[in-house]
């Protein structure tokens, strides 16, 4: 019996709490799916969001 509810896999996307996006890891490419459902890549999200706050903790899309 376990409640952990953080145990990572591979196929489900990772959610960015400070930016509020998903991202899917592809193999290749990983897609950004924005807030409106928008999708896109991660260095667009890295320029339209991620670098904004990227003095706060907990934004998982840094910077390649
Ligand atoms: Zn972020």
């Amino acid at each position: 019996m376990s409640d952990d509810q953080n145990t990572p896999q591979m196929a489900s996307p990772e959610v960015c709490t400070v930016c509020g996006v998903k991202i899917q890891k592809a193999i290749g490419r990983d897609v950004v799916i924005f807030a409106t459902g928008a999708q896109s890549s991660r260095d667009v999200l890295y320029e339209r969001v991620c670098r904004h706050v990227k003095d706060r903790p907990g934004c998982i899309n840094k910077a390649v």
